[in-house]
């Protein structure tokens, strides 16, 4: 009788909850999944080099085999539920269902980080209508840094993101929009074009962060969360920057946008 072929398990869509610098426990929903898929391929991502750059949308994963993850979840330990995973979660067409489940069966706060490449496109901003907090990644006021910086799939540029993060305000978006700023030294000199850049869109909240992890030479589905295990493959230590360089990054981004609350990475999370 011949052998029946190996039944292997199919790896979960959720993962954590794990601490979060910004939001206590956060649960992280992948939409994604089988490998790292992103419009941008940014050159400090946790998740190492982007294995499929596009920004292509469709349907990854059924929002059936999310739901039964979902199902297994112990959710007293959940404080927010975060879409982000393994790689851009807006490419997924079903994210809005997704989003509504878990507001409508477990009542916890949702919250996006979107690289904000997709903004531009009025069907992908009502899938986020529900979010409680969307937090779109701009790292940079200059396009030749943009696409040295995020790398971003063909066609992709600075100014078609800016106007996705502008069209999702002006669309009265009833959750808080938020900006997610990494600094390493190449973007570093841009801090106060930034500041201002951020002050003409007018977000709730900014978050200002620097590569807390080395940078994986190939992709691993832990690296979708906060592990703390050695990791499996070789890694690249990352240029940060320095503490008072942080510092001042804050006070530059916090006097051009007095009504934003301004959260640290260095302050929230100093070690
Ligand atoms: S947008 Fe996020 S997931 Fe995509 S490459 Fe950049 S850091 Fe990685």
């Amino acid at each position: 009788m011949a052998d029946s072929p190996p039944v292997y398990p199919m790896p979960s869509t959720v993962y954590g909850p794990v601490p979060s610098w910004r939001f206590g426990n956060s649960l992280g929903v992948d939409l994604i999944v089988e490998t790292s898929t992103c419009s941008f391929n940014c050159i400090y991502c946790q998740l190492g080099h982007i294995q499929r750059i596009t920004a292509e949308q469709r349907l990854y994963v059924p929002t059936a085999r999310i739901l039964a993850d979902l199902e297994k979840v112990d959710w007293s330990k959940v404080d927010v539920v975060t879409f982000s995973g393994s790689g851009e979660p807006t490419l997924a067409t079903n994210i809005d269902e997704v989003i509504a489940v878990v507001k409508d069966s477990w009542r916890k706060p949702v919250m996006v980080l979107t690289n904000a490449t997709l903004l531009h496109d009025a069907a992908t901003r009502r899938r986020l209508w529900r979010a409680d907090t969307v937090a779109c990644k701009l790292d940079t006021p200059d396009e030749d840094i943009f696409q040295r910086y995020n790398r971003p799939a063909e066609g992709i540029t600075l100014e078609r993101v800016v106007e996705g993060i502008r069209a999702l305000k002006a669309d009265g978006f009833p959750g808080r929009l938020a900006l997610q700023c990494m600094f390493m030294p190449i973007n570093r000199d841009g801090a106060e074009r930034l500041a201002e850049l951020a002050a003409s869109i007018g977000p709730d909240e900014i978050h200002l962060n620097t590569p807390r992890r080395p940078y994986p030479r190939e992709w691993y589905r832990e690296s979708r969360g906060n592990h703390t295990e050695a990791a499996p493959v070789q890694e690249v230590q990352l240029k940060v920057i320095t503490l008072e360089e942080a510092r001042e990054i804050e006070e530059i981004i916090k006097r051009a946008n007095p009504d934003a609350r301004v959260l640290s990475v260095y302050t929230e999370a100093p070690h």
